[in-house]
C-alpha cells in the first residue's frame, strides 16, 4: 500500500504541540509578514501564514505595501525591526526590480525566520543549530521523519537547486547527524541524464515549478517522492512537479498538491518564529 505523506495533518498536530509552548512566554510571539508585491498567490499564502499564527496563539501583523526599490524594500524592514516582532518575513518574490538578497541581507539574521539570511545559511553549512532553517527544507525533512522514511544512507535526489528550497534541503538531508546523513544529489534544468537519477534514487523531492516533469517511466517501484511544487493547470487546479495520479501506485510514499510539504512550510515558519521567541 502506497503512503500518503500526509502534511495537512502534521501541520495541524505540530501546531497543537506548540501551543504548550507559546503559552509558557510571557507574551506571545510576534511575526510580522511583509507583502510588498502583491499577487494572486502571494496574498493566498500570507492568508494561510496567518491562519497557522492565529490556531497556535502567535501574533501576525501583515503590513502590505508595494515597494519598486530595493531601499524602500530595506526601510520597511528597518520600521517594522522592533523590539516586541520576533519574526519579519519578506514574502517572495519581489517586484523584478528589487536585489532579492540585498532585501533579505537587511533582515536582523536572528528575525530572519526564514531562514534565507546568509548568517542563517552559514549556519546550516556549518551545522550550527542556533540557526533558522528554511522553512521549506525544515518541514520536507520533518514530513520524512514523522513516516518513518529513513534518510541515513540513502540516495536522495533533489530536482531544483535554488536558493530557497532545493539547495538548503541538500544541505539539511546531508548534515552529520541520524536525521539526515542522506546521499544527495541535485539536478537542475542543465542535468542531462535526469531519468537515470531518478530511477537510482531511493527518494526524490521536485522542487522545479515544472508541472507533472516526474513521469511514471522515470521512477523505481518503491520509491518515495516528495512534491514540492506548485503551479496550476490550464483549468486553474493546483499540481505539483509528479504525475501523482500514475506515479502513485507503484510509490511506496508520496506526497501530495495540495496537503503534502505547502502545510509543513507552513509549520516550520511558526516553529522558526517560536524559536526566536524563545531566544530572545
Ligand atoms: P525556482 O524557479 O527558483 O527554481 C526552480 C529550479 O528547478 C531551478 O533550479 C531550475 O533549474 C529547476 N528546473 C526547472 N525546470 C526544470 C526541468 N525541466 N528539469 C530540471 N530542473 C528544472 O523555484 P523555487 O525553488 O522557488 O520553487 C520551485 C517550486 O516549488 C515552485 O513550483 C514553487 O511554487 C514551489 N514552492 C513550494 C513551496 C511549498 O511550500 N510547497 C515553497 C517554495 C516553493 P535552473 O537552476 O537550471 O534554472
Amino acid at each position: 500500500m502506497t503512503q500518503i505523506l500526509d502534511g495537512k495533518s502534521l501541520r495541524n498536530q505540530r501546531i497543537q504541540e506548540m501551543i504548550g509552548r507559546v503559552n509558557q512566554l510571557s507574551r506571545p510571539p510576534h511575526l510580522v509578514v511583509l507583502l510588498t508585491h502583491p499577487n494572486h498567490a502571494s496574498s493566498i499564502y500570507v492568508k494561510h501564514k496567518q491562519q497557522a499564527c492565529q490556531e497556535a496563539g502567535i501574533t501576525s501583523t501583515l503590513i502590505e505595501k508595494p515597494c519598486r526599490s530595493t531601499e524602500e524594500v530595506c526601510e520597511l524592514i528597518h520600521t517594522w525591526n522592533k523590539d516586541t516582532v520576533d519574526g519579519i518575513l519578506l514574502q517572495l518574490p519581489l517586484h523584478p526590480n528589487i536585489d532579492q538578497q540585498k532585501a533579505i541581507n537587511s533582515i536582523p539574521p536572528h528575525k530572519d525566520v526564514d531562514g534565507l539570511h546568509p548568517e542563517n545559511l552559514g549556519k546550516l553549512v556549518s551545522e550550527d543549530p542556533s540557526g533558522f532553517i528554511p522553512c521549506t527544507a525544515l518541514g520536507i525533512q520533518q514530513l520524512l521523519i514523522h513516516y518513518q522514511i529513513p534518510l541515513q544512507g540513502r540516495h536522495v535526489l533533489i530536482v531544483g537547486r535554488s536558493i530557497i528550497v532545493g539547495k538548503p534541503l541538500a544541505l539539511l538531508l546531508s548534515q552529520r547527524n541520524t536525521q539526515a546523513n542522506a546521499t544527495v544529489t541535485i539536478a537542475h534544468s542543465r542535468t542531462t541524464n535526469l531519468s537515470s537519477l531518478c530511477r537510482s534514487a531511493h527518494i526524490i523531492i521536485a522542487a522545479t515549478g515544472s508541472p507533472h516533469l516526474i513521469t511514471k517511466d522515470m521512477i523505481t517501484s518503491g520509491s518515495v517522492i516528495v512534491d514540492v511544487g506548485i503551479s496550476r493547470t490550464k483549468n486553474n487546479k493546483l499540481c505539483g512537479d509528479v504525475d501523482f495520479e500514475n506515479i502513485a501506485p507503484l510509490a511506496a510514499a508520496i506526497s501530495p498538491v495540495p496537503g503534502g510539504v505547502g502545510p509543513m512550510t507552513i509549520a516550520s515558519l511558526l516553529f522558526n518564529t517560536l524559536k526566536s521567541a524563545e531566544q530572545r
